[in-house]
């Protein structure tokens, strides 16, 4: 393994950044960065090259002499993931990449039994199948939870009307259905993956997650750090309205509920991300005291 190279793509983005600084850190691949934008990049790599998702070229390019390629693609930029996951397939093939690292997540469809219509899940499981039959000597799929970054981010605690700080959302504050985790310790699991290709290199599945959450669980670590924040259930017809792009959460959340983040059957898969990480994960309650 010693000096091969990991071709990185997202190595500017929350999952890829992990990716690299786990890779450095444990120090036996060549790490390549890829960005659109090489110029601006100012991440620890050994190398930075230029490549786009929906570019098959250029990816191609990006790809050369790569033992291994982690790839994942940005729903919220409007991406067609699909379209985009399929590149990156075709892209690593082309260039004779050896192990190819999807980042997918559950088939909400498939698991709700077309119940739940969730696009930013579901359009990355459809990807899971072009990565199987593509005939990579390894190929291996990791499924990154709820970011714990989420909660100071996109899903922060907001002003409520009642004066108070805190959510709003179509959710029972008592279930335990949130997988979560911080989003830099994917690449703890991903660099464990390059590491250990005859176990999980035959399209084994590595859920990141390092607690199964309710909202009160959240609200709880808060406290617990001396943050006092609200939690208001609505129903999903009202959160729907609040904002474009609200009904794909609340039929996110529904879906949580119902059938947890990571899935039914996805116990056997989070032990294994964990035994096959580089280091340990960093707890809800540890994050925020950091954070
Ligand atoms: P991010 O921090 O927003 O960064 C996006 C990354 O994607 C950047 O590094 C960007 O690279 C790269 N990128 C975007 N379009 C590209 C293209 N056409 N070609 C090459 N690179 C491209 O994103 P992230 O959080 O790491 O990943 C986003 C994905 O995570 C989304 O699809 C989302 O559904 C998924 N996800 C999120 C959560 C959550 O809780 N937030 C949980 C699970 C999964 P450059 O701009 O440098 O080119």
């Amino acid at each position: 393994m010693k000096n091969r190279t990991i071709a990185v793509i997202g190595a500017t983005g929350s999952q890829g950044k992990g990716g690299v600084h786990s890779l450095m850190k444990e120090g036996t691949f060549r790490v390549r960065a890829i960005t659109r934008n090489p110029d601006k990049y100012t991440g620890d790599a050994h190398e930075v090259v230029r490549g786009d998702l929906t570019d098959l070229s250029s990816l191609t390019e990006a790809f050369q002499n790569a033992y291994g390629v982690f790839v994942v693609t940005n729903f919220w930029e409007g991406a067609d993931e699909v379209a985009q996951g399929k590149a990156a397939v075709q892209a690593a093939k082309d260039a004779g990449v050896n192990h190819f690292i999807w980042s997918t997540l559950p088939n909400v469809e498939r698991i709700s039994q077309g119940k739940y219509d969730v696009p930013h899940f579901t359009g990355k499981a459809k990807v899971d199948e072009w990565v199987k039959d593509a005939g990579f000597q390894h190929f291996t799929f990791v499924q990154p939870p709820f970011y714990f970054q989420n909660l100071s981010g996109m899903l922060g605690a907001q002003p409520q009307q009642d004066g108070s700080i805190g959510w709003t959302l179509p959710l029972d504050p008592i279930e335990k259905a949130i997988h979560m985790s911080d989003i830099n310790d994917l690449g703890k699991v991903v660099a464990g993956a390059f590491l250990n290709p005859e176990k999980v290199g035959y399209g084994s599945y590595l859920s990141l997650s390092t607690e199964l959450n309710s909202f009160n669980d959240i609200l709880e670590a808060y406290k617990a750090n001396g943050k006092k924040y609200s939690f208001n259930q609505v129903p999903a017809e009202v959160f729907s309205n609040f904002f474009p792009g609200a009904g794909e959460i609340a039929q996110m959340l529904a879906y949580f509920e119902e059938h947890t983040y990571m899935g039914p059957d996805s116990k056997a898969q989070i032990q294994l991300a964990r035994e096959i990480a580089t280091e340990k994960f960093t707890s809800l309650h540890d994050w925020i005291k950091l954070n």
